[in-house]
């Protein structure tokens, strides 16, 4: 893009960065929130509970959130926020009384104006609902688009449950009919890492879509099957074991194995640095799709692009969970409500401009799709910022 280093240094640097510590029966937990950039609005972006949390990986993550807002066209600056816990330790009370801290710590720099979380990795509607009455309660009135994500009841959208995935889905159906031109749905495998929200919710979609879903694991490993996987079954098995380790028809799988197999779709649900330089040139794939942020290192990035493994990027692939954030956020403005065809609708038209952009930039400059992606994100931002004095 030929930037020079004054805007380098402007976008290498958040604009905010909270910190706290929060106490729940004696214990202590460290607690972030940065708003990374805010020209194009207030900021956005989830809340992460997990144990692997960090400083660095939450500014990482509020700047990934910053060029994904901007790349779907939302009218939002970028932010994320983390707590280190392991929130399986927890009992429900003290998981209401983290939440609850959350917000008494970084309540004055939150609302529908300034900075709106949501759900990230194991934080969920509930979680959503307990930090909203908490800020209710703090600043004594009604104000449902300070956070999205939320529970139905207290102002949630239809289709916010499972819109990370259908976004993703959307863009692979895309994705696919350009690498193959023509297929049928039940000879293409797909191989899912990660079976959480974003992860079970891509296994349902497709599989009802009739695509053949071969591999899928959580945090404890994962399942095989080569002639293809029964979802709805292994999502009543997880919801009753909360693991899919025991599962009868299939066979037991690493989740080193699993990123491994020869499929034609992996998707990648779980965490950060999944494919890295060690396991980059074993991957055989024709697509990857991103629903997790930031699951390919820059290094493997490399590789993959030259064994020409087409690779949907994070910022692209799984805004639809923001996208519906954002009607969620629209809806609770107005206090009128969308109905779920509309919703689906609506993150359809959204994410495939998206991906249009991304795939005419792409080949017009001969990048990747991510390269492209985060062209057309940083060129709003940095038009923005200009038009604001900032730079
Ligand atoms: P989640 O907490 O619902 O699920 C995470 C899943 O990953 C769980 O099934 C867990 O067992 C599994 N997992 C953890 N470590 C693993 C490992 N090493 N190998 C295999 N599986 C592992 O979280 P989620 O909301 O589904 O988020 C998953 C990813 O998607 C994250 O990177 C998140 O930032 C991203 N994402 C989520 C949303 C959303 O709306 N939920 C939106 C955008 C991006």
């Amino acid at each position: 893009m030929g930037l020079n280093n004054d805007i380098v240094n402007y976008l290498s640097n958040p604009k905010r960065i909270l910190e706290s510590e929060l106490e729940v029966r004696g214990k202590k937990y460290a607690a972030y929130r940065i708003q990374y950039n805010d020209v194009l609005g207030p900021t956005k972006g989830g809340i992460r509970f997990h144990p692997r949390v960090s400083l660095n990986e939450v500014k990482t993550l509020s700047f990934w959130m910053t060029l994904k807002n901007s790349l779907a066209g939302l009218p939002y600056g970028g932010a994320k926020g983390g707590v280190i816990v392991n929130p399986k330790e927890l009992s429900e009370r003290e998981l209401e009384e983290l939440s609850r801290e959350y917000v008494r710590a970084f309540y004055k720099n939150l609302g529908a104006w300034k900075d709106i979380p949501a759900p990230d990795v194991y934080t969920n509607p509930q979680i959503m609902a307990w930090m909203l009455d908490e800020y209710e309660k703090i600043v004594k009135h009604k104000e449902p688009g300070m956070i999205t994500g939320k529970p139905l009841e207290l102002g949630g959208s239809k289709g916010r449950k499972y819109s990370t995935a259908q976004g993703g889905v959307f863009v692979l159906n895309e994705l696919l009919i350009k690498l193959k031109k023509s297929f049928q749905k039940k000879d293409i495998k797909i191989v899912i890492q990660g079976f959480g929200n974003a992860g079970s919710n891509a296994a349902r979609i497709l599989y009802e879509q009739g695509y053949k879903i071969i591999a899928v694991s959580d945090s404890k490993g994962g399942i095989h099957n080569n002639e293809g996987l029964e979802i709805p079954e292994i999502i009543k098995y997880k919801e009753e074991n909360n693991s899919l380790k025991g599962y009868k028809n299939a066979e037991e799988i690493s989740n080193k194995e699993l990123l491994e197999l020869k499929t034609n779709v992996l998707i990648l649900a779980a965490l950060e640095n999944q494919i890295t330089k060690d396991n980059a040139a074993n991957i055989k794939a024709e697509l990857i799709i991103e629903l997790a942020n930031g699951p390919i290192t820059p290094e493997a990035d490399e590789i993959l692009n030259k064994k020409s493994i087409m690779v949907a990027p994070d910022i692209l692939a799984n805004s639809g969970g923001v996208i519906v954030s954002y009607f969620e956020w629209v809806q609770n403005l107005q206090a009128y409500y969308w109905t779920e065809e509309k919703v689906i609708k609506k993150l359809k038209e959204k994410i495939i401009k998206a991906l249009e952009k991304v795939l005419e930039i792409s080949e017009k400059k001969k990048v990747s799709l991510r390269t492209a992606a985060y062209i057309i994100a940083l060129e709003r931002i940095i038009k923005a910022s200009k038009l604001r004095g900032e730079l």
